[in-house]
């Protein structure tokens, strides 16, 4: 077969993701990042099964598992330390085969771009167009180049979605602001998310003595506040063991603080022509289900396996089989994870807290886990 070269714009997890995937199906990769340089990004992720089970089919499981913490028993937690709804680490190994994995982000991105070919990442490559039926890209400030498969990996704010779908509404603000950090602590910590009256914490531990928190409450965009830290200290530093030592212990710089938006109005499509969006520019969502970044490694996983052993001729019809295997299963999801935003962080109201906190007491440990199992069991599929 004569070579097949795909043009991935955005060099974030989901783009170095296809970039991976895409060449061990034996095509021809470029990366093009707007980024003067590719960073030290974020704090840290949580992994869910279905993300590891992708990264497992792009031969990189183990190694993420070398770099993260599998989670240690833990749950969901009231702002007093009350336990809610407990999640049993073994009894999830056993349904599914591996619990989530907490990690920082900058390792995952360090393992990605690792497996890339050499020479395949182009930093300070900013992409401004593209023609779907002929796969043209076009930079600023440089000449365009052309692909057989043009996948927009650009994130929230995609350019390759405005090009392409004018229609769809921008990115919507999902109601909340979130902190996040890294810091280092001595001593055990479960991985957990306790809730409050519009707000949430959470913690996981990340490897070392390393253990990434995040902070998150509602309130209206673009919110600024003299300092970050003594923000999240005002709002949670009361809150149960071992949040304030977490806190205390917080370098003020690492604190990064992100308002959320998400792609409140899914897309019709994923694919036009020769392009596919995936990862943030094709279903944005917000972070209550940890399920970001693995749906983007999934994305990945199942475009390599559509456009393996396909000729440049046959790329439009291989995305459209990615569109139909990729769109509902990741458009559920984000609807889910929005749906988990307003159950939990986001309710304030105190009677509607307290009948939502009685029936997360009552239901069964092991009903609680098979509803965590339903997005993340997920398996690759087996490629052509
Ligand atoms: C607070 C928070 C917590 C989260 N926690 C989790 C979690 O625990 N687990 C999880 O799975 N997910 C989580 N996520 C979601 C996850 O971070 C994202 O879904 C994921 O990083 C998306 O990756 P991406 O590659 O699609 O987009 P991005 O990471 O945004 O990458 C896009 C890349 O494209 C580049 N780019 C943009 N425009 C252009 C252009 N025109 N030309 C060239 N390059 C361009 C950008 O510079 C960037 O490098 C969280 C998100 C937030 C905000």
């Amino acid at each position: 077969m004569t070579e097949r070269h795909a043009v991935v714009v955005g060099g974030g997890i989901g783009g170095l993701a296809a970039a991976v995937a895409l060449h061990r199906h034996g095509w021809r990769v470029s990366v093009l990042e707007r980024a003067p340089q590719l960073g030290e990004v974020g704090a840290g992720l949580t992994l869910m099964t279905n993300a590891l089970r992708a990264l497992d089919a792009l031969g990189l499981g183990d190694t993420i598992r070398s770099q993260g913490v599998p989670d240690t028993p833990g749950g969901l937690r009231t702002s007093t330390g009350r336990w809610l709804s407990r999640v049993d680490a073994a009894e999830m190994t056993r349904l599914l085969g591996t619990t989530a994995l907490g990690i920082h982000r900058a390792e995952l991105h360090r393992v990605l771009r690792d497996a890339l070919p050499t020479g395949a990442l182009h930093t300070g490559s900013e992409v401004t167009d593209v023609d779907p039926d002929t796969g043209e890209v076009y930079l600023r400030g440089s000449a365009g180049l052309r692909a057989d498969l043009v996948v927009g990996a650009d994130g929230l704010r995609s350019v390759l979605r405005a090009r392409l779908w004018p229609t769809t509404p921008p990115p919507a603000y999902a109601g909340t602001t979130a902190w996040r950090a890294v810091t280092t602590v001595a001593r055990p910590v479960p991985t957990a998310i306790s809730w409050g009256r519009g707000t949430e914490f959470g913690m996981v531990p990340i490897g070392g003595d390393r253990i990434y928190w995040f902070a998150a409450v509602t309130a209206p965009p673009g919110l600024t506040v003299p300092d970050e830290l003594a923000a999240v200290r005002d709002r949670f530093g009361d809150w149960h063991d071992p949040i304030p030592a977490l806190l205390a212990a917080t370098p003020p710089e690492s604190v990064l603080r992100t308002d959320l938006y998400h792609l409140a109005t899914p897309l019709p499509s994923y694919v036009r022509g020769r392009v596919a969006l995936l990862g943030d520019a094709a279903h944005a969502m917000t972070p209550n289900l940890g399920q970001g970044a693995g749906q983007a490694i999934e994305d990945a996983v199942v475009l390599g396996a559509v456009c393996a052993g396909v000729p440049a001729t046959g790329v439009p019809e291989a995305l459209r089989a990615y569109d139909r295997q990729r769109r509902p299963r990741s458009q559920a999801i984000a609807r889910a994870s929005y749906g988990m935003g307003r159950f939990g962080q986001q309710l304030r109201n105190p009677a509607a807290i307290a009948v939502r906190n009685t029936l997360m007491r009552l239901v069964p440990a092991r009903v609680a886990l098979r509803n965590m199992a339903r997005y993340a069991d997920w398996h690759p599929p087996a490629s052509r």
